[in-house]
């Protein structure tokens, strides 16, 4: 690896994650190949409900990370030309009070984990009494722009929606936010590495493990029997990574995670924003179409078996969400996506190699979505031109007793 900037790598992985991280690496100059089992944005980049935000994500380390994510897709979006994919429009987010009862109808915040008290706390987080508020305080003492309307005002902003008959004391608004086609940015990344930098895409490959070489760098290894040599190989392949890494003598906590979302028919709809209101939380999906998740769904999916739209809970989803969007009443739910989230341990990002195996690189995260672009501009920085203190705080090597945790990048 003595000259960097020749470095040939082998970025396992064509998500979000992994098409940024080999469009990074293309753009300082790398030799990059990119290997799928299927295609670019196939796998949890293709079936999420991809929500831009930094919405009560914690330690301080992960909040900073995912608001240089925020701002990383503004500036991919005008390098790349992805307007039609990245949607920078804002998030809602409220709750109803019950003036009579004095209790607060729960609002469902989903999609992302932050790291509460040592598990990944909110990614089906029903909001208790006064939940909201504590959580948007938690927020400001950060800085995250929020501000708040009353609902005239958000009705300004989405005037098809549906605050409640005087039961919505206020509407957060977080004007920075938004959302993206994952599957989209993920396969533009991956099109400009071929286009630009002249990467190597081989797709329907399955990569069974990495193997060390005698001397220095790594041999990707396929189900057939082929081996890719390389300086060093990436893992990343979403929720595959975890399997993936211990395939290849790398023990790394990662828990997958499913989650379901709901793709409604064309409807007679204009919904701009992510909204998040008691009991669904929705966003666009395209001009006419709405994408929502109704939290409690995600413990009944079963990984591979996904539901018929003619399941009693998509009408269930198709009420929710109509309470909301009333015009949604004319829509039905047209598709069923499950996706699976890789949650590392503590809830927060796996960047790096972990000690003993420097030919292996994992990108491991939740929240790609948001972050997949920002990693891989740092991942290549860190791969090519030295470490970026950014990713202090998301080494492997912290879940590996302090006596061993030495060395890696
Ligand atoms: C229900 C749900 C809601 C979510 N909501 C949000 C949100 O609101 N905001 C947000 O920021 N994030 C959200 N996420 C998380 C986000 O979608 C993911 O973190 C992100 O898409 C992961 O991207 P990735 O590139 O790491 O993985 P993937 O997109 O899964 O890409 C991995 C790729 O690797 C390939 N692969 C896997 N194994 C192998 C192998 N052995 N050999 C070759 N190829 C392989 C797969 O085919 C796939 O293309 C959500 C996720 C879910 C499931």
């Amino acid at each position: 690896m003595s000259d960097r900037l020749g470095m040939k790598v082998v970025v396992v992985g064509a998500g979000i994650v992994g098409s940024a991280v080999a469009y990074r690496l293309g753009q300082l100059g790398a030799s990059v190949t990119i290997v799928d089992r299927a295609f670019p944005g196939a796998g949890t980049s293709g079936a999420t409900f991809s929500w831009l935000n930094s919405f009560d994500k914690k330690p301080r380390a992960y909040h900073l990370l995912n608001l240089m994510g925020m701002a990383e897709h503004r500036a991919l979006a005008a390098e790349l030309d992805l307007s039609d994919c990245v949607h920078f429009d804002g998030a809602l987010m409220w709750e109803r009070v019950d003036a009579n009862a004095r209790q607060v109808a729960p609002t469902v915040v989903t999609g992302h984990a932050g790291f509460v008290g040592g598990v990944a706390g909110d990614l089906t987080t029903e909001l208790a009494t006064n939940g909201l508020a504590s959580r948007i305080e938690s927020c400001r003492r950060l800085g995250y722009l929020i501000e708040e309307l009353t609902p005239q005002e958000a009705r300004s902003l989405e005037s098809e929606i549906d605050f409640g008959r005087g039961d919505v004391p206020v509407v957060y608004s977080m004007p920075n936010e938004g959302w993206i086609d994952a599957r989209g940015v993920a396969y533009r990344l991956a099109a400009a590495a071929v286009d630009r930098y002249k990467a190597e895409l081989m797709l329907g490959k399955l990569v069974v493990r990495v193997d060390p070489r005698d001397g220095s760098g790594a041999d990707v290894v396929l189900s057939d029997g082929a081996r890719i040599a390389c300086d060093v190989a990436i893992n990343a392949a979403g929720p595959e990574s975890g399997r993936l890494a211990a395939a290849s003598g790398v023990a790394l906590p990662v828990e997958r995670s499913l989650g379901v979302m709901f793709v409604t028919s064309s409807a007679p709809v204009r919904l701009r924003h992510v909204v998040h209101a008691p009991g669904v939380t929705m966003r666009p999906d395209g001009a006419t179409r709405v994408m929502a998740r109704v939290a409690r769904f995600d413990s009944q999916v079963d990984e591979g078996r996904p539901w018929s739209c003619a399941d009693s809970r998509c009408s269930e989803v198709i009420a929710a969400a109509s309470t909301v969007l009333p015009n949604l009443r004319y829509g039905s739910i047209e598709s069923v996506r499950v996706g699976v989230r890789s949650i590392p341990g503590d809830g927060v990002s796996i960047v790096g190699t972990a000690s003993g195996s420097p030919h292996l690189y994992h990108v491991i995260t939740h929240s790609g979505a948001t972050l997949g672009p920002v990693l891989g501009r740092l991942v290549a920085s860190d791969l090519l031109l030295g470490a970026p203190p950014e990713l202090a705080s998301f080494r492997p090597d912290r879940f590996v007793d302090s006596g061993t945790a030495s060395g890696s990048r």
